[in-house]
């Protein structure tokens, strides 16, 4: 066992597939995690097309810089599979028929009772002097092969038979880091305020070259601020990533709504629950998607009593007793009539909450002064009711402001519960 202070590590993504997009390459980013994780530095991620001189010159470079190698894809038995071809060039031996290899493709074939094509007898092909990977649970074996003092290992390009070859034949024989670094990490999921709003708060946080590691992230409104702290145990580790994240929270207050994979609806369904408060819902142009992320959550039953979804104007005046005058004069779309569903609504399931939606998701039906993205959203309680007004603007599509509309929504029940 090899022990090291610092070592370099790269991936390798072979397939014209990937080039051009059509699939996305997440077998590099979890290899990355797993090197990471084992203590590497990870340098880089490469990704070429299913051509020998990309990939030999892909080879030979990370090979210049890394100590590991892990290069996938493109080891299949056809045509475009390209990939023992480049690494036979990046090493500068030829190919030639490995004796275990061929019998590890045989065997695959007996077992599966399936005739095998001559074409598969390709996949027994390594570069002279290097040697098989067992492949477990498909045909195409990976090659391990040495350049110079690197170690370069190759494995199939589907993600299953990739990870469990990894887990099972790369990393055992991973050489050891010696000041191998824990790492430990938190993600505060934020709603209710811009990625730029947060990032003031939390500027000094993000500094670069600071430990630990803050960054933000936006993704359909949901802010989220990543804590990555490393340490010499994870003992360390941890401590270090608690500490941000506790000042993260005192910073943000209630626009930190869970951690990890939680979403608003989950906050609202924990706040529900432990305030024993029940709910009902009447939607007009979010259609039933608040009532449907309201119940995702198991157990949405100690809460969710019912919900409507009110489209027409005379189901709004027959089923939630919306007044004609209130049609008549403020329209379909107006704060009296967001106020209106929520009173009628609590009425008529008698919950403790009532919340309701009417606006315009677009893309027609806006005028200057009920432009696509306005939407009402309602709050009814024993205190009152309540309404808030979004501009959801005109950037978004019809998904988009439905979605952010429900996610305004619960955060106005998150933030009335609280
Ligand atoms: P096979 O024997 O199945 O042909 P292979 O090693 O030739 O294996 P590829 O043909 O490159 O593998 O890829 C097979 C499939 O695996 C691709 O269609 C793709 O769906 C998936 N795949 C390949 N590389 C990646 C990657 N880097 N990230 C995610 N998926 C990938
Ligand atoms: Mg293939």
């Amino acid at each position: 066992m090899t022990m090291l202070s610092r070592v370099n590590a790269e991936t390798i993504s072979v397939g014209t597939e990937l080039t051009c997009g059509i699939t996305v390459d997440t077998n590099a980013a979890w290899l990355a995690a797993k090197l990471t994780d084992a203590g590497f530095h990870v340098l880089r991620h490469t990704i070429v097309p299913d051509h020998e001189g990309d990939i030999r010159d892909a080879v030979r470079a990370a090979a210049g810089r890394a100590t590991v190698v892990v290069v996938t894809g493109g080891l299949g038995p056809t045509a475009d599979d390209r990939t023992r071809q480049g690494l036979a060039l990046a090493v500068g031996r030829p190919l030639v028929e490995d004796p275990a290899a061929l019998a590890h493709i045989h065997s695959f074939f007996e077992r599966v009772q399936r005739p095998m094509a001559e074409s598969n007898r390709l996949q027994a092909l390594v570069p002279r002097g290097a040697s098989m990977i067992e492949n477990t649970c498909g045909t195409a074996p990976g090659i391990r092969a040495m350049i110079g003092s690197c170690t370069v290992h190759v494995l199939p390009g589907v993600p299953r038979e990739m990870r469990i070859m990894f887990d099972r034949s790369v990393a055992p024989i991973l050489p050891v880091v010696a000041d191998r670094r824990c790492v430990a990490t938190r993600t505060l999921n934020c709603f209710g305020a811009s990625e730029a709003h947060i990032g003031e708060q939390i500027a000094d946080l993000m500094a670069a070259g600071r430990e630990p590691l803050v960054n933000i992230t936006a993704h359909k409104a949901v802010i989220r601020v990543r804590i990555i702290a490393s340490g010499p145990n994870p003992g360390a580790a941890k401590t270090a990533a608690d500490a941000d994240a506790q000042e993260v929270h005192r910073r943000l207050g209630p626009l930190v709504f869970g951690e990890g994979d939680t979403m608003l609806q989950d906050a609202v369904a924990t706040l529900l629950i432990s305030r024993k408060r029940t709910i009902s819902i009447a939607e007009s142009c979010t259609g039933g998607l608040l009532s449907k992320r309201l119940t995702d959550v198991p157990g949405s039953s100690a809460y969710f009593l019912g919900g409507v979804i009110a489209y027409a104007d005379n189901v709004k005046s027959t089923l939630l007793a919306v007044s004609a005058n209130v049609i008549a004069l403020h329209g379909a779309v107006s704060e009296a009539m967001a106020k209106e569903m929520a009173i009628g609504c609590r009425s008529m399931f008698l919950s403790d909450l009532s919340v309701t939606t009417t606006g315009i998701a677009g893309p027609g039906g806006g005028t200057p002064e009920k432009p696509v993205g306005l939407v009402y959203v309602g709050i009814a309680s024993a205190r009152g009711v309540e309404v808030r007004k979004l501009l959801l603007g005109d950037r978004l599509c019809r998904a988009e402001i439905r979605d952010r509309a429900v996610k305004a929504a619960l955060n106005m029940i998150r933030l009335e519960l609280m």
